[in-house]
Formats: C-alpha cells, structure tokens, sequence
C-alpha cells in the first residue's frame, strides 16, 4: 500500500491483525515523523518506475493499492505504469474532491503559481496551507503578510510570515480562532478533498474568506477506483475471496 494520508492509515489499520493479507505500508519519508500502522513497513522512494516495478517482482506483491495524496502525480503514475507491467491489480483510493457551496467564497486556480498570481498585487493577510514543498512560489509575492502552517518546518519561506508546524486534524473552533487572530483575508489550499482538513473551509465561509483552491492534477486511470475506505476493504475482500486460498493466505 502506497500511504502517506489518513485515509491510507485508516485503510492500513483496518488491515492490522487480518490474516487473509500480508500488507506492506509505503511511505516516502518526507516528513520525519510519520504515522505509521502496526503492519510491515517500508520509507523511502522505490527509485522511479523500474524500481517500482522491481520491488513488485521482488517481494511477490499481489495487490497494488495507491492511497498517496490527489497531489502526489509522479508515485500515482508510476503505480499504474508498474501495475500494467508488472501485470499486479491495482486499487486506487482517491478521496472526493471538496465543491464549492453558495456561501462560499472560491476561486478556482490550476496550479501554485497561479494561487500566488490570485492574490493580487495590494497586500493581504494570507493563510498557506499548501503544504511546505510549495512555498517557494509565494516568494515572488513579498508584499503579503503571511501565516504559513505546515508538517514540517518550511526550508523556503516568503518574508514577513508566522510559521506554525502542525499536523491536522483541525477543527472548526480551532480554524475559526486561527483565522479571526491573525484576521485573515485568504487563504490558499488545494482541493486535497477528506474530512481531516475540511474544518478550514467551513471556518473560511463563517469568516467572509476568500479561499483560493488549487484544482487537482489530472492522474492516469487505475484498474479500479474507491473513494473511501469501507469502498477500499470492500475490493480487497472480493478480490481476496475470489483468488484461490493458497494466494493470499499467511
Ligand atoms: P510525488 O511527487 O508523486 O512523489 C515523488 C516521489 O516520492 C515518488 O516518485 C516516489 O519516489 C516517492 N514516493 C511518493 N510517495 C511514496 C510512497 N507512498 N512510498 C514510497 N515512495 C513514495 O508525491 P509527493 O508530493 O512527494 O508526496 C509524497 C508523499 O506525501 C506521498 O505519500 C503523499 O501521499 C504524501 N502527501 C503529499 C501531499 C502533496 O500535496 N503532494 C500532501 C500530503 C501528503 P520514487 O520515484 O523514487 O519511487
């Protein structure tokens, strides 16, 4: 299983104990702490496509299952490339994009650079969440004063910004505090979709914030698409119970 979200977590604890699978959790290691469930797991890049594929042959993998973030576009195309040619099922579990309501204050962009470009040139008091790998893009806009909450520290930082280090879940009382304390005026996320971080966008409508939503990358199909967690285990239990015993029993 590829992780590295909540919904990954949730799906891998669901695995926990369950002898019908032998589950190896996959993280990349890009946060120094991350949350990991009582299962075999591994951290680290697999060294592109090939290595994917590698690895798949190696360890004799028999199920594929990428649960990684809506944003993470290079591992979700290498898992369908590896599945097709290694010939091993792929399951993707990805969550729901999050829509606008009629309260809401959305605007629409592609990309980071264009959520830098929408904030316009007057300075604003500006709430990032996008997360610390997409900070360098706010640099071009040093007009802005910026609140900047991320898991990790941030490496590349715009000027004049207060940095939180945090990991969600959030609420909507401790996003509705957050926003009125540093009075926001924007705040900048991307449409990751689940319930984890979702509390923002409700906090953002009751404030009057205007919310720029970086719209997700296209990805490649998967053999099989879910969008929740009881959808996943669903999968694997049909597919479980559709091979032969001695498949994928321990
Ligand atoms: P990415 O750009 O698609 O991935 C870059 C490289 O990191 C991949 O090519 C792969 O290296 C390695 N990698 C990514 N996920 C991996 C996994 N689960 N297990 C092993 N290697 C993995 O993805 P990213 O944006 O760096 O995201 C990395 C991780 O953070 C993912 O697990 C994702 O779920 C999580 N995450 C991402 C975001 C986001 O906004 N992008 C937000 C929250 C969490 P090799 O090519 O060497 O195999």
């Amino acid at each position: 299983m590829l992780g590295g979200t909540s919904e990954a977590l949730a799906l891998a604890r669901a695995l926990e104990g369950d002898r019908r699978y032998a589950a190896v959790y996959s993280v990349a290691g890009r946060t120094r702490d991350p949350r990991l469930p009582v299962l075999a797991c591994r951290c680290g890049g697999f060294g592109g496509v090939e290595g994917l594929i590698e690895y798949l042959r190696a360890e004799r993998i028999e199920l594929l299952v990428d649960a990684t973030h809506p944003f993470a576009v290079r591992m979700s195309t290498h898992a369908v490339e590896a599945s097709r040619r290694a010939g091993v099922p792929l399951l993707a579990l990805r969550r729901p994009a999050w829509t606008p309501g009629p309260a809401d204050r959305w605007v629409q962009v592609a990309d980071i650079a264009a959520a830098c470009v929408a904030l316009g040139p007057a300075p604003r008091r500006v709430f990032l969440t996008t997360g610390h790998t997409d900070l360098a893009a706010f640099c071009a806009a040093p007009q802005h004063r910026y609140l900047i909450r991320t898991v990790e520290p941030p490496t590349v930082r715009p000027p004049h910004c207060t940095c939180l280090t945090q990991r969600g879940p959030f609420d909507l009382e401790q996003e509705r505090a957050l926003l009125r304390e540093h009075r926001i005026e924007i705040l900048v996320t991307k449409n990751s979709g689940g319930a984890a971080t979702a509390p923002k966008l409700a906090a953002a409508r009751e404030c009057g914030v205007t919310v720029i939503v970086v719209e997700r990358p296209r990805l490649p199909s998967a053999d099989q698409e879910v969008g929740d967690v009881p959808a996943a285990l669903d999968w694997l239990a049909d597919h479980c119970a559709r091979s032969r015993p001695t498949d994928l029993g321990v």
